[in-house]
């Protein structure tokens, strides 16, 4: 099947007199004919057994989107920010480091810098232009990952994943992307060389602003056993015993992330919020086409008000900075979000923003109705100067996530605001 395919019929099986559409299956736990068959789910969860980490609802959607992004299986959870926070401590233990590029959203920076830190985790972070000696010298023996973001909110710089991925392997480590921004119809990691994607399903996966969410999804690549990883090749005593990558072959990340993380710390969406997840899912690839055709023509419309604009970041336009590289990983659009610079800083960028009549001014970003955002006071507003710089922002910087309106109505509503 094709992607547009993949995003109506994977995940879940009808048979015959089944519901057409998914059921919400609203149940905290499931009924078995004997003890031994529970038993036996112990050691092969190949059934929702307990809503804490696993149900039939959700289940049908990891399906869907491990088909999406081509890995072999995934693990949903209530937010983004738990779906980074358990793609690390999958990997990590206290006295671990991680490598991530500087260029990451605000709140895997947060996550990184200082919450994992207080558990003992130090994150490095890198230039995602560093060259190799840069690389090299950022590693150290106790480094268990590489962490990017394919199109980076809000700097939008396209991380070359395919380098990352060769430089996080000559190293024996996985390298994990965030790839909330492209979503997997405009591109999908494992292709060039990734081995665990998460995303915040709160932005164009969900698409209508209804219901927050994560995903981590698993390529089945990573050789576990390589020494590296004595979590998985030993036996885990709070899982009777169990040996991941013999237990679970190439399932190995994604069952241990469930049985053992999940398990303990219970971060699994509702029923519920799985199905409004699917229903954003099944028009994914419908609406990303529009979101990309949208904002390129905003873009283009952006270069010509030389007298207001600074500088645009979109990737999808000629001459930005990563054109190159996004016809090599996005090639079918860069999604909907555009940053841009006003010129006379901060102040006349809020003047812009309040002079907005249809976008929106909320904390959101991928909403189907086009809205605001100024990093540097909102999401991004912990980070000092140099860690504005090194994120690739400035206080001019307006970030716009351009939605399916009419783009002739989103681009009026931009003209009046540059006249106020
Ligand atoms: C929003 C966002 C997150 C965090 O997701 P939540 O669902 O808000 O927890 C992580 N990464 C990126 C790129 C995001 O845009």
């Amino acid at each position: 099947m094709k992607i547009e395919t993949k995003c109506l019929h994977e995940g879940y099986e009808r048979k015959n007199g089944d519901p057409g559409a998914l059921p919400i299956v609203q149940s905290t736990t499931y009924v078995f004919d004997s003890t031994q068959h529970i038993a036996d789910l112990f050691d092969m969860p190949t059934e929702c057994m307990y809503s804490r980490f696993a149900n039939p609802t959700v289940d049908a959607v990891e399906k869907k989107i491990a088909a999406l992004e081509g890995g072999v299986g995934a693990m949903c959870t209530t937010s983004g920010q738990a779906a980074s926070l358990l793609s690390v401590l999958n990997l990590c233990k206290a006295g671990d480091s991680i490598l991530a590029v500087s260029s990451l959203y605000g709140g895997t920076i947060n996550l990184f810098a200082f919450s994992l830190k207080k558990l003992g985790i130090e994150c490095i972070f890198v230039d995602p232009e560093a060259d190799d000696a840069a690389l090299e010298a950022a590693i150290r023996p106790d480094t268990r990952l590489v962490f990017g973001e394919t199109l980076a909110n809000p700097a939008l710089n396209v991380f070359d994943i395919e380098r990352f991925a060769k430089f996080a392997h000559a190293h024996r480590i996985p390298l994990i992307v965030d790839n909330t921004f492209p979503t997997p119809i405009l591109c999908r990691p494992f292709e060039f060389g990734a081995d665990i994607v998460v995303h915040s399903t709160t932005k164009y996966m969900d698409g209508h602003a209804l219901q927050g969410g994560g995903v981590i999804v698993d390529s089945g690549k990573f050789d576990w056993a390589n020494g590296n990883f004595p979590d998985f090749t030993e036996p885990d005593e709070s899982y009777h015993g169990v040996v991941y990558t013999q237990a679970f072959g190439n399932m190995a990340y994604i069952i241990k992330a469930r049985m053992q993380l999940m398990r303990d710390f219970g971060c699994y969406p509702a029923a519920n919020s799985a199905f409004l997840l699917n229903l954003g899912l099944e028009t994914l690839a419908v609406r990303m086409e529009r979101y990309c055709k949208n904002a390129l023509t905003v873009a283009e419309f952006l270069r010509t008000r030389t007298e207001d604009v600074e500088s645009i970041a979109y990737p999808g336009l000629p001459g930005d900075k990563y054109y190159e590289r996004a016809k090599k990983y996005l090639p079918d659009g860069c999604s909907g979000v555009i940053s841009f610079s006003i010129k006379g800083g901060r102040e006349r960028a809020t003047r812009f923003m309040d002079a907005l009549q249809l976008a929106s001014r909320e904390v959101h970003v991928a909403d189907i109705r086009t809205c605001v955002l100024h990093p540097a006071s909102m999401t991004h507003r912990q980070l000092t100067d140099e860690q504005l710089v090194a994120a690739g922002i400035d206080a001019g910087m307006i970030r716009l996530s351009v939605g399916l309106e009419n783009v002739d109505d989103i681009i009026a509503d931009l003209e009046q605001a540059f006249g106020a």
